[in-house]
């Protein structure tokens, strides 16, 4: 199929369905409609195939995972999602396969109404594909990185640790593939992006977790010029993580440095968290407290701190600036 040819089959499938894309696909660019008092706010995030997902991961999930993690930058901003575009640089531009990664696109978005507002194709030796998402917040109620307060708790959505522990069943085989390791694999394809309007007006901060709960929480205490203790008995736990990793060391370890969960970790009066939870539509857990002196320490259900190394993780270099 010429490309096109395949553009034409695809863009059908893509007819704008809100009144504020004023025109979707077909012109040199998009014209969007941003409604009175609201900043538009704008995120991209590239995946390259062999980096960000395993060069065999099937089209669908590429299509899902690259619009899943956009959506999820929105949310973390307390945005309205709205509109996205997508780049696809690829080998072939197979109709099949193309066809496949628009239906994980399509998932990915679901009932949140989000419409696909422009694109690109392109040959490339390397499979690479690049989503912006565009949503909006009134300008006051976006939630930052910069504004956690001591005395706030930190909570998180979801489970953590789940998508590092299925890119190490990753390969293993369909054929002997437990119930577990096709649980933790699906999190890692097919991140939950989260209800981020349910912190509007209600968290100080907010980051989604795609590098790490250690990693991300470091920006939110680095950009906030305050500290965190976090409650080590508290990291919500799958059954399937549990399975995967019995050991309690080793299972923490994959929950604070591990990526790819695409949850949620905000920061919040104690007041908030029953109506944020409420509104979320998925688990809410506390983890621990912000607290004013820089730096991050890890306790136990007894307040007895847990040296960093237990984790393989000594230094936190990423605290050394604070
Ligand atoms: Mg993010």
């Amino acid at each position: 199929v010429r490309e096109f040819e395949l553009i034409k089959q695809l863009t059908h499938r893509l007819a704008p369905t809100r009144a504020d894309t004023l025109l979707g696909i077909g012109d040199d660019a998009a014209l969007l409609a941003l409604p009175a008092g609201q900043a538009l706010v704008v995120t991209t995030d590239t995946l390259v195939s062999g980096r960000h997902f395993p060069v065999d991961t099937s089209a669908f999930d590429i299509g899902y995972k690259s619009v899943a993690v956009n959506l999820s930058d929105l949310a973390a901003m307390a945005a309205t999602p709205a509109w996205l575009t997508l780049a696809l640089a690829a080998p072939t531009l197979d109709s099949t396969w193309c066809t496949q990664l628009l239906d994980g696109a399509l998932a990915a978005i679901g009932t949140s109404g989000v419409d696909i507002v422009g694109g690109d194709t392109t040959r490339s030796e390397c499979l690479t594909i690049t989503v912006t998402a565009m949503g909006y917040c009134p300008i006051e109620q976006a939630v930052r990185r910069d504004s956690a307060r001591a005395g706030d708790v930190i909570a998180v959505t979801g489970t953590l640790g789940d998508a590092a522990a299925g890119l190490a069943e990753w390969g293993h085989g369909a054929s002997d593939m437990t119930a577990h390791a096709a649980y933790l694999i699906d999190r890692l394809c097919r991140p939950s992006w989260r209800n981020g309007l349910a912190m509007r007006g209600q968290a100080h901060a907010a980051c989604d977790i795609s590098d790490g709960l250690c990693a991300d929480l470091g920006h939110i205490l680095a950009a906030s010029t305050v500290g965190a203790r976090l409650y080590m008995d508290a990291l919500p736990t799958s059954n399937a993580l549990l399975a995967y990793q019995p050991d309690a060391d080793a299972r923490q370890r994959l929950q604070l440095t591990g990526g790819d969960d695409y949850e949620l970790c905000m920061t919040l009066p104690p007041a908030a968290v029953a109506s944020v939870a409420d509104a979320l539509g998925c688990p809410l857990t506390i983890i621990g407290e912000i607290v004013a002196e820089p730096g991050l320490s890890l306790v136990d259900a007894q307040g007895a701190e847990y040296a960093a190394q237990t984790y393989g993780i000594g230094g936190w270099d990423h605290f050394a600036e604070l």
